[in-house]
């Protein structure tokens, strides 16, 4: 049933500008190739949503 990984567990760069708030200056995050669970694209650099303040996943289209 459930194919992709749980809800919030990684987060692209654009999503965490567009949903959370930008890191600060001297925060370093760990970016991994993954799956965004926020936008659902996959193989780009992702990170933990903790790092952008745990933004809200927004409604997708389908479901
Ligand atoms: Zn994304």
């Amino acid at each position: 049933m459930s194919r992709d990984p749980e809800p919030g567990d990684w987060i692209c760069s654009p999503c965490g500008e567009q949903c959370g708030r930008a890191p600060t200056d001297h925060h370093i995050c760990t970016w991994h190739i993954g799956t965004c669970s926020y936008c659902g694209t996959k193989d780009l650099p992702v990170t933990a949503p903790r790092d952008f303040g745990y933004p809200r996943i927004p409604e997708r289209a389908d479901k």
